[in-house]
């Protein structure tokens, strides 16, 4: 009976043992358990693009370069592809015709400033250099822009690209971003000569950053548009000429080799227009 008791005594022990523990495996098991939705959640993080597509790539390219409408619009046309082009007006009527055809066939017209204000640290700017601007004046330049790109195309510019990438006005204490009148007017403005895609969901709608392209084959633009189908990134890429290797020279070659992956289906690549992809962005991230 003695024993009896004692063992009663033990079990209970156990038992109440056994009690306090087990809320502590079930701590540890939701734990675990959460870990694991942790670890799927930042597996499937990547962003839901349409069509099922893993990552989405813009071409763009600035200035109104001659070689835009003369050899690269038509290498973009045979595939489908479409682009966005940053015009500065008076560049963009030496082609005039090539521009309009351009339109026609579904590429995008962006802002680039009517002057192409940049920082006077380049002797070609000096005499209209951003130090020397004021938020009204580069607004007026905007403004002026977007005018004369709908009386020449009659198209409303929604994106904007920063000349030189610069998105400063004035000098010392009185610097100003112009980031903000961006913001306000357009949607979208793209950098230049970044180092990393955008993230779709985190992004700066006004801030866009963009990787040159100029001057590189397919096997140094390969590397950027694997790590974006990896994490579901938004890669723009910038240009200046379309042609054949030169000075600031997106190669045609590596055009070709680019499309040609972003048509392969098994690639995920959404190729589109900045503005398109920004628009989409803006009714899917919230
Ligand atoms: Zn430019």
């Amino acid at each position: 009976m003695k024993l009896n008791t004692q063992s009663f005594a033990l079990n209970l022990k156990h038992n109440k043992r056994a009690i306090t523990i087990f809320p502590q495996l079930l701590i540890l098991v939701f734990i675990v358990l959460l870990s694991d939705v942790t670890n799927a959640q930042s597996d499937s993080a990547v962003f839901a693009w349409p069509e099922g597509k893993r990552a989405a790539v813009s071409l763009s390219f600035d200035d109104a370069r001659e070689s835009q409408v003369i050899s690269g619009t038509p290498l973009l046309d045979q595939y489908g592809v479409k682009a966005t082009f940053y015009v500065v007006p008076s560049t963009m009527e030496k082609q005039l015709d090539g521009w309009k055809k351009a339109v026609t066939n579904g590429h995008e017209i962006g802002n680039h400033t009517l002057t192409h204000p940049c920082t006077g640290n380049f002797s070609w700017s000096r005499n209209n250099a951003l130090e020397d601007y004021t938020l009204k004046q580069i607004r007026n330049e905007l403004k002026e822009c977007n005018k004369r790109i709908r009386e020449l195309l009659n198209v409303k510019a929604e994106v904007f690209a920063y000349p030189c990438g610069q998105k400063f006005v004035g000098k010392g204490i009185n610097t100003k971003s112009y980031v903000p009148l961006v913001a306000d007017m357009f949607i979208a403005g793209r950098g230049w000569m970044d180092e990393a895609a955008n993230d779709p969901v985190y992004c700066n709608f006004a801030q866009l950053t963009a990787i040159e392209m100029d001057g590189k084959d397919f096997d140094q633009i390969l590397p950027l548009l694997e790590e974006a189908k990896k994490t579901g990134q938004w890669l723009v890429l910038a240009g200046h000429e379309m042609g054949e290797p030169g000075f600031q020279t997106t190669r045609l070659v590596m055009l070709k080799n680019l499309m040609e992956y972003a048509k392969d289906p098994s690639n995920g690549i959404w190729i589109k227009p900045v503005g398109t992809v920004a628009k989409y962005l803006k009714e899917h991230k919230k």
